[in-house]
């Protein structure tokens, strides 16, 4: 579903390279965990994939669906059934959360030439995964994410991801500003979306979230590339041993 071979990219403003010959690939119905340390390109790779213009591809290919995305604008990309929740959701002051979510979802609907949805019918389905996520429906009312706390913004992205039933969901740092409860919360509602046909990306630099979504794969960033990959059990030797190990090895 997602395969990403020989990814050179820099910062478009200085040229300054952050993925320098990035290989990974994730199929569909897979989990996979990218994990790194602090500052290794872990949020660059998410907002590449999202198409922001900040970054510039150099070199090497991003292919979805065995489809090259590179010239597609972000709009086009989540229209294709890419999502991504970011490390810092954006706060869109005067976008009540209710509005954004209907002209996402009817957008969606658009774009895979459906009509858009009845009011009675978009509140009824809103209402529900809010509710799965614990979230106060009075909450929604209010601008999107401003003033939102570390954890509510987490649950804003998912509830989003939810509702907008993408195929490949990249989730950054989910886990930070979490606390147990809230994690837990986020967790499940990401499990609920594990599908045979759906991928997803969940990139954190801690073990604590692989124990609630346990991932297929897991994949080691550092400095722009992906430097080993195995299955479950390296999280775990990561959480025991560190990255000294695995960067040693590579280098
Ligand atoms: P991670 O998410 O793995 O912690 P990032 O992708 O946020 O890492 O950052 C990787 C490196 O690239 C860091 O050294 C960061 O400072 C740098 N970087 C990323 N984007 C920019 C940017 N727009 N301007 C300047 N430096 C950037
Ligand atoms: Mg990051």
């Amino acid at each position: 579903m997602l395969e990403i071979k020989n990814l050179h990219a820099r910062i478009a403003e200085d040229g300054t390279e952050i993925i320098r010959g990035l290989n990974l690939t994730v199929n569909k119905g897979e989990v996979a965990a990218i994990m790194g340390p602090n500052g290794s390109g872990k949020s660059t790779l998410s907002y590449i994939l999202a198409g922001r213009e900040d970054y510039e591809v150099t070199e090497g290919d991003i292919l979805y669906n065995g489809e090259s995305i590179l010239e597609m604008d972000p709009a086009e990309r989540a229209a294709a059934g890419i999502f991504l929740a970011f490390q810092y959701p954006m706060e869109i002051p005067g976008v009540a959360t209710m509005e954004f979510l209907k002209v996402a979802m009817n957008a969606q609907r658009k774009a895979r030439g459906e009509e858009p949805l009845k009011v009675p019918e978009f509140l009824k389905l809103v209402k529900e995964a809010a509710a799965s996520l614990n979230m106060d429906i009075a909450m929604l009312k209010r601008p999107l994410n401003v003033g939102f706390s570390g954890g509510e913004k987490k649950r804003a992205e998912i509830l989003q991801m939810k509702l907008l039933e993408p195929k490949l969901c990249v989730l950054d740092e989910t886990d930070s500003g979490l606390d147990i409860d809230a994690l837990k919360i986020v967790s499940d509602g990401v499990n609920a979306l594990r599908s045979p046909d759906r991928a997803i990306v969940v990139i954190t630099h801690y073990q604590r979230l692989l124990q609630h979504i346990v991932p297929d794969s897991v994949h080691v960033l550092y400095k722009g590339q992906v430097i080993k990959s195995g299955d479950k059990s390296l999280a775990l030797d990561l959480e025991a041993n560190g990255y000294a190990g695995v960067i040693g090895e590579a280098a």
